[in-house]
């Protein structure tokens, strides 16, 4: 069997992912979504995740439109 690896404190790890800044055009609005939850979202869509937003829906908090933003 392979070796155990430690895990790290939640805390650490939610760091390691980090955020991703999206702009809504509808309401100008801007705002953070986690990486942890963009990955919940890919997995719902389309059952895999990565570090891309193509294809990931996300909705505006504000005015709750979908947030179509071009990766660059
Ligand atoms: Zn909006």
């Amino acid at each position: 069997m392979g070796r155990k690896k430690k895990r790290r404190q939640k805390e650490e790890e939610s760091e390691d992912f980090g955020a991703r800044e999206f702009h809504c055009n509808h309401c100008n609005h801007q705002f953070e979504v986690k990486w942890e939850d963009i990955f919940m979202i890919q997995e719902l869509t389309h059952g895999y995740v990565g570090f891309h937003i193509n294809d990931t829906f996300i909705s505006c908090p504000e005015c709750d439109e979908i947030v179509e933003e071009e990766e660059f």
